[in-house]
């Protein structure tokens, strides 16, 4: 499909990221889902290619200009090939902006280099055992003594979470305050107290590392604050609609190469002496499928033009988010479907299509938040 929000610069960095998927990560994704990480090393060839966070400021290795079709570029070449265990998208997409908007010369020096380079991978910890979606309800503490916060709680489900050597952590600086107690706090690989627990198994994303974070009497220097105290839900309410665009890129891109591989699928096997394409049951599905990825394509593309021109508003991205990743689950349960038994088994890519996605309604705000967050943006309108 003809998609004019790339130029032809875009283009280039297209086909070189796909060059390099299909040269450093595709022939080896099957041995990383088996271990359930990737290697560090990926990170940096990524660094070294241009593909992490270019979007820092020249001074710190990055391209200087802040564009998201770059981001989106990397994440469905990434979709396309079934590559999701390199978390570069959480590392570009979703921590580097609150790198960019909220820290100081001081911390953009000290992790803006690593972060461009692949030295240093991020994670975000919002999620704890207890609360997800309703994020004021945290109760992880940072307590300020002096020029440091000393950190107590428990993160759960955070993607990079072993592979990471700076955590972006949602604290509460004051507990009896719901989301004005609550700030931002980078938590970094070493420091005393701070322990990662299990990599948690999933269903899919099985070469993603996952993981549970524990603080116990964390000291983390002040220095380490993310903008201002008690402005962390504020930041995250600004951020989290790039992240959700982030997950409809991925989505769309997932859909259109599993229907690519299904009308392939569909062309060559037979039944009752004829393509299993050629009955018309089979066309219709095909039909609506390409009319709805399609579709999506159009509102996802006008999305990361209006990101990129500073207009998406938080109701659009939320709906980009749920219908696309909704739409990925319908797309990949029907194409599955079309494969038959086949497409039960593991070594079919479609299966493999088909367990990632099952995931992306529920992060990065459920799809039900998702519809609650329109809906109150509707009352609003009144
Ligand atoms: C693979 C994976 C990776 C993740 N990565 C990260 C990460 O990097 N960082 C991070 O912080 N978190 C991460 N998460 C956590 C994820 O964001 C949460 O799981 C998600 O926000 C939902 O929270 P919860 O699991 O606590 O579910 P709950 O909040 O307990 O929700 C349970 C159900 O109740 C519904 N519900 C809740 N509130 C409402 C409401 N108001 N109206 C209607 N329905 C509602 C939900 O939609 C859901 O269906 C990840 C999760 C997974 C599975």
């Amino acid at each position: 499909m003809n998609r004019p929000i790339f130029t032809p610069d875009h283009i280039m960095f297209r086909d070189a990221v796909r060059r390099f998927v299909e040269r450093e990560i595709a022939p080896f994704h099957a041995q990383w889902e088996e271990e359930g990480i990737v290697p560090r090393g990926i990170w940096r060839k990524a660094g070294a290619l241009g593909m992490l966070c270019f979007d820092a400021p020249e001074e710190y290795g990055g391209s200087g200009e802040t564009d998201f079709r770059y981001n989106a570029i990397v994440d469905e070449e990434l979709a396309r090939a079934q590559a999701m265990g390199p978390g570069f998208g959480i590392h570009s997409d979703i921590i580097m902006p609150y790198i960019l908007r909220y820290a100081t010369d001081e911390q953009k020096a000290r992790w803006l280099p690593g972060m461009v380079t692949g030295e240093l991978i991020s994670a975000i910890a919002m999620t704890e055992p207890n609360t997800g979606s309703d994020l004021a309800g945290i109760r992880t503490t940072a307590v300020r003594h002096g020029d440091r916060y000393l950190v107590n709680g428990q993160k759960t489900f955070i993607s990079n979470g072993i592979l990471a050597d700076l955590v972006v952590t949602a604290v509460k600086t004051d507990p009896d305050a719901r989301h004005k107690g609550m700030s931002l706090l980078v938590i970094e690989r070493g420091m005393a107290g701070f322990e990662r627990g299990r990599n948690l198994e999933k269903m899919g994303l099985k070469a993603q590392d996952t993981a549970e974070l524990y603080f116990n009497d964390v000291e983390v220097p002040a220095a380490n604050l993310l903008g201002e105290e008690g402005e962390g839900f504020r930041y995250l309410m600004q951020q989290l609609p790039q992240e959700r665009l982030s997950i409809a890129v991925i989505a769309v891109a997932a859909c259109e190469a599993a229907l690519e591989m299904t009308i392939d699928y569909c062309r060559t096997r037979h039944a009752f002496g004829k393509p299993i394409g050629s009955f018309q049951h089979t066309r219709f599905e095909l039909a609506e499928m390409q009319t709805e990825i399609t579709i999506a394509r159009v509102f996802v593309d006008r999305c990361i033009s209006e990101l990129n021109a500073g207009t998406l508003t938080a109701e659009e991205a939320a709906m980009a988010k749920w219908w696309a990743s909704d739409l990925q689950v319908r797309v990949m349960d029907r194409c599955l479907q079309l494969f038959g038994g086949y497409g039960y088994m593991l070594e079919y890519p479609i299966a493999r299509f088909y367990l990632d996605a099952r995931v992306q309604p529920i992060y990065g705000g459920t799809n039900e938040v998702m519809k609650e967050l329109i809906g109150r943006g509707l009352e609003n309108k009144k």
